[in-house]
């Protein structure tokens, strides 16, 4: 039998009080069952808040610089264990052996920059209109945060929210997404090896409607902060605003990769190929759209087509492998789906669009990498989110017009031009409705130390990363004081 995997609540591993568990699948072989995680529920949650809430008083009141040595300690484990806990995710959610490497690494380049903010956590002090009357903020913990995270960078997405809130003195619980509760499991292990104290940290694991909702409405959380679906970030911001609880949401995506005729078509190609199919098109920053320019159209897509049929499909963890599987079976139903749609819709099917089947994938989740072309900007597949290997091309007459398009969508996440031009590109950095802006580079692939996030419908509330996240775990309190 696969092995047992327990909650993490006060210091202690320890079995939920459902009595029942679920299983984890590898997505590229399903007949490996990785292990069996607790099905918890309110019970569970309510003792991890209880521990949280008895943690706090002990935790905000070491001094920063001192919690910012143990998440120091937690990012040196993270870096010895790093090659384990990424064989662990590619098994656990199917991308490629070298793209759970950079996700592992992420966090261990965030983790040392926040434990940095240990001695960063600045206020102001400013002169005060009276006579006598020193003025001054200073930041606070929040207090108890639930963090709800999802599938598809399940390490990396964690210590976003967890490394920041524990530098700020906040006590936290985490609920992982349930396809991925091996490689939370496996972070927790780490800080538990660091030394966090009982309490400062709980994991809970199960479904979003039996954990995640007990964490989002219990009166003793001060903060949410969630990272999923925007339908699923639409629940909890009501229940958050309804009990006055602080929020952060990260949501969806549907970036843009505008190429105009004066592009590197080469480069181009490069950065919609990582873009589109990297970690199997499932990334809030995934470039679902290209946006190209007429006069180099028909070339463009030759290229790009041709490129993608050199793409390895198999399991993530053999080094020849370029996409690895979806995550699971419904993922892989629902971009089928999206395919039937765009071919309903009238675009044009140049490549994949079909499951994968061959010897490499018989076992797995696995879909071909698809291109339409000829996709107007009103389809359906031009402005759902996919979340899969799914690219539509979008030919458009001029500049204007595909600034138009790009920005014609209810997310704001990414955006992407590839020109040689630095008046386009400096137009474009300046008008495209989203977070995060990229010249000749792909939409995905981001720094640790600047802030993420977006607009519209793909962001609410406070950035993550860099300085923003820790003025998002902190409340700041302005102190008066006369002699
Ligand atoms: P979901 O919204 O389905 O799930 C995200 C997390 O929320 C999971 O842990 C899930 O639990 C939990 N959850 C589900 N329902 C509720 C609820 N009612 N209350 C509280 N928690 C709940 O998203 P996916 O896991 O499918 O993740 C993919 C989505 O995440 C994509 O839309 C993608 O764009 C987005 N994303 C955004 C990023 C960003 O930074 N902007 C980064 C990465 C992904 P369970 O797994 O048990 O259902």
């Amino acid at each position: 039998m696969a092995k047992l995997f327990k909650n993490y609540i006060n210091g202690k591993w320890k079995a939920s009080a459902s009595g029942g568990t679920f299983e984890n699948v590898n997505p590229a072989n399903q007949s490996e069952v990785l292990g069996r995680f607790q099905k918890s529920n309110k019970k569970d949650v309510n003792e991890a808040i209880a521990a949280a809430e008895e943690a706090l008083p002990q935790w905000r009141a070491t001094p920063a610089p001192k919690r910012g040595e143990i998440l120091f300690k937690v990012a040196e484990l993270l870096l010895q264990q790093k090659e384990s806990l990424a064989q662990d995710m590619t098994r656990e959610m199917g991308k490629i052996i070298s793209e759970t490497r950079g996700d592992v690494q992420e966090a261990i380049d965030l983790t040392y920059y926040t434990a940095g903010e240990g001695r960063r956590l600045l206020g102001e002090t400013v002169p005060s209109e009276l006579k006598n009357k020193f003025c001054m903020s200073v930041r606070m913990p929040v207090g108890i945060v639930s963090a709800i995270t999802p599938w598809n960078f399940p390490i990396a997405i964690p210590s976003w929210k967890l490394v920041p809130a524990l530098v700020c003195g906040n006590t936290v619980v985490i609920k992982p997404a349930t396809d991925t509760p091996l490689s939370v499991v496996n972070f927790v292990k780490v800080c538990e090896q660091a030394g966090l104290p009982p309490g400062v940290l709980n994991l809970v694991t199960g479904s979003g409607s039996d954990v995640g909702t007990p964490m989002t409405e219990h009166e003793k959380v001060n903060l949410v902060s969630f990272t999923g679906s925007t339908d699923t970030g639409a629940v909890i911001a009501s229940s958050c605003a309804r009990n006055m609880k602080q929020y952060s949401l990260e949501m969806g995506g549907k970036n843009a990769i505008i190429v105009m005729d004066d592009a590197d078509l080469e480069l181009a190609v490069e950065g919609v190929i990582f873009g589109a199919f990297g970690t199997t098109g499932q990334r809030c920053t995934a470039c679902s759209r290209v946006i190209v320019h007429k006069k180099i159209a028909k070339k463009f897509t030759e290229m790009l087509v041709a490129r993608t049929k050199t793409l390895k499909l198999g399991d993530g963890l053999k080094p020849k492998t370029d996409v690895g599987p979806l995550v699971n079976e419904s993922q892989r139903t629902k971009v089928d789906n999206y395919v039937q749609i765009g071919t309903n819709e009238g675009a044009k099917l140049l490549t994949g669009g079909k499951y994968a089947t061959g010897k490499d994938c018989k076992n797995g989740s696995f879909y071909q990498p698809t291109i339409f072309a000829d996709v107007a900007p009103k389809m359906r597949i031009a402005q759902e989110e996919i979340f899969g290997p799914v690219a539509s091309v979008i030919r458009v007459k001029d500049y204007d017009e595909a600034l138009a398009v790009a920005n014609d969508t209810e997310f704001g996440l990414s955006s992407g031009i590839c020109t040689t031009s630095l008046k386009y590109a400096s137009h474009f950095k300046a008008n495209a409705e989203a977070g995060m802006v990229m010249v000749n580079l792909p939409t995905a692939g981001v720094d640790y130390h600047v802030p993420f996030g977006g607009r519209k419908g793909s962001s609410y509330g406070s950035r993550e990363q860099g300085r923003y996240a820790a003025e998002f775990y902190t409340t700041v309190k302005t102190a008066y004081t006369a002699p």
